[in-house]
């Protein structure tokens, strides 16, 4: 057999070197799984072997340096309910009991899910219980407090999640394989294809302007020299009013707000590009942009693009072997909705029995307590733990059960008592809306997959990160679908060898009509993510809508919406407004008009 010859050639048998040394000889990683070896051609292995001088004076064997081995990720993603995390421990224990005593593969698991990093809470955030996990070391759950009000934001989470990478890929005596698996789109996506990590929305990571999230108010002042040296450079002429405007933001003086438009509109003059990222009523974000160029005498689209660009010089050094590559694996399972939708029912149901109420209830006194010492609206569901899906949707029912019952802490049962009507109308219609949610937001994740992150691993395919997708649709089959595909796959992986893509399935089609999986596009973006902006989510200005009158608010559409917009009522009655369309009823002329006028407004937009 090959490998016997291969390692008489390299001294003697009992001192064969671990296969983590491998890698520096290139291909001979195939040797890792030794019974695979038949399928090597040993003419590959002989020469490479030869040149190893690891294997001179077999004796003295030691592993490589860290830094030298080639390093490798895995991936798991897929919606809420499809059996990541089961995947995730079974690769993980697939990767490390697969290897014989001398081969120090090892796995741990890194959790991209922003709820599951919350402490306690297990069953509303779906955490795998210690029995799930079998033993396999688990990252990233419950390292936030939520009594602290805790929350992470996106940066920190690939702060963390990549030390924890590194620390696993630098160990000296194991040959680890991290796997992430996950959950939140925007955590995923952001480890996953680190080159779109500064993103216009959460750049304030390494940005120059580190004032986020109080409006841009702690920035220094620049002086009106300064602030005129920019327009000047800018070539950009600005109406008295707007220098008095631009003026007083580089001041930082509170004495006048200008109005959200008003910013927005100064923006729009100095930073169009830029400008057309936000609506102007997210006055945050319009603040954000132009003070980073009040201080970088940059425009803010500038300054991103100059970013973009920098990562995209540092990603092509990467794939010349520069530096730090991580070879990905990305396994994405995908379960059908329609399939899904009934095991994600039956899930709320499940998680009712195993406590879901008792720990709505506790969410809601630390939200009290939150409340209480910051004085400020903790109760946000769009923010931190309370995004969770359960919480808002039981409010009603819990509400009126303390407002009958007296106080809920510590009350075993919260399941509605029999004589009570309303509680238990309250009660189901929470039920009904947490599965609604839960669905919706598998969903959303599904649409991401395939309208965000699908397209975006097929475009860096040469760059060393790779998708492939399986069918979870019937638990019953997940051996033979999931779990043994995922484990050869994994395994020629981890041997750069050939993927063996018998099981997997293409990118999943949306079957709705057109204009539907539009919207899911928008969903996917829009998501539970606050992240991510691109194209689609710019805003353009309905010409048809906004009033001619200088001063009124701008109808603002996102791109992505443009379609709908334009088919919408709000648009229509615009157009009736203008005389664009005569209220005569629906004949085939007005048809005809109608699309004419959309038409004509699109071409006004592009
Ligand atoms: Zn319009």
């Amino acid at each position: 057999m090959g490998q016997d010859l291969s390692l008489h050639r390299a001294g003697d048998v009992t001192t064969l070197p671990p296969p983590s040394i491998l890698p520096l000889m290139g291909q001979d990683q195939n040797l890792k799984g030794a019974g695979d070896v038949t399928t090597l051609p040993p003419a590959l292995i002989l020469p490479l072997m030869g040149q190893d001088p690891n294997l001179n004076g077999a004796g003295n064997v030691t592993l490589p340096p860290a830094s030298t081995r080639r390093k490798k990720l895995i991936a798991v993603c897929g919606s809420t309910g499809t059996g990541k995390s089961q995947l995730a421990v079974e690769l993980a224990q697939h990767i490390t009991n697969h290897a014989h005593d001398d081969t120090r593969m090892g796995s741990e698991i890194i959790s991209a899910d922003s709820m599951q990093m919350y402490e306690g809470l297990d069953v509303i955030t779906n955490k795998a219980t210690r029995q799930e996990m079998e033993d396999v070391p688990h990252h990233m759950l419950s390292v936030l407090d939520p009594r602290l009000g805790d929350e992470c934001d996106v940066g920190t989470f690939i702060q963390k999640a990549n030390q924890i990478i590194t620390r696993l890929h630098d160990d000296p005596n194991v040959d680890y394989v991290p796997i992430i698996v996950g959950g939140t789109n925007y955590y995923l996506q952001h480890l996953l294809l680190p080159g779109k990590l500064v993103s216009m929305d959460d750049d304030k990571r390494e940005h120059v302007d580190n004032s986020d999230s109080d409006g841009g108010k702690e920035a220094n002042a620049v002086t009106e020299d300064t602030v005129d040296q920019i327009l000047a450079s800018l070539g950009v002429p600005l109406e008295n009013e707007q220098r008095q405007l631009l003026l007083r933001l580089s001041e930082k003086s509170d004495d006048h707000d200008p109005s959200a438009l008003q910013l927005w509109k100064l923006l729009n003059v100095l930073d169009p590009k830029m400008a057309s990222r936000w609506h102007y009523r997210d006055t945050r974000k319009t603040r954000r942009s132009l003070n980073v160029l009040l201080e970088t005498g940059k425009r803010h689209s500038q300054w991103y693009e100059e970013q973009r660009e920098k990562e995209q010089v540092e990603e092509g050094e990467e794939e010349d072997g520069g530096g730090g590559g991580v070879e990905r694996m990305v396994i994405w399972i995908y379960s059908d909705l329609n399939t899904l939708r009934q095991r994600l029912d039956k899930r709320v149901d499940k998680m009712i029995e195993r406590g879901l109420l008792q720990e709505i209830v506790e969410l809601r006194s630390i939200a009290r307590s939150l409340e209480q010492s910051r004085g400020d609206n903790a109760v946000d569901y769009t923010r931190g733990i309370f995004q969770t899906i359960g919480y808002k949707e039981f409010d009603e029912y819990l509400t009126h059960r303390e407002r009958t019952f007296g106080s809920l802490d510590g009350t075993s049962d919260l399941i509605p008592d029999p004589s009570d009507d309303q509680g238990r109308k309250l009660f189901d219609h929470a039920i009904e809306s947490m599965k609604l949610a839960t669905r919706q937001y598998a969903k959303r994740q599904i649409s991401w997959l395939r309208n965000r992150l699908a397209p975006d691993i097929g475009r860096k395919a040469s760059k060393g990160i790779r998708l492939v997708i399986l069918d979870a649709t019937d638990p019953n089959q997940w051996q033979e679908n999931v779990n043994q595909p995922a484990s050869d796959i994994i395994d020629a992986f981890l041997n750069d060898a050939p993927l063996p893509l018998e099981k997997t399935i293409p990118i999943p089609t949306s079957n709705s009509p057109a204009k539907k999986s539009r919207k899911k596009a928008i969903n996917a973006s829009t998501a539970d993510d606050q992240s991510s902006t691109d194209d689609r989510l710019s805003f353009v200005i309905c010409p048809i809508c906004t009033p001619d009158e200088p001063g009124s608010e701008p109808q603002m559409v996102l791109r992505a919406k443009w379609q709908d917009h334009i088919h919408g009522k709000v648009h229509k009655n615009a157009m009736y407004k203008r005389g664009i369309l005569s209220r005569s009823g629906p004949d085939q002329s007005e048809e005809a008009q109608k699309k004419r006028a959309a038409r004509q407004a699109a071409r006004n937009v592009d």
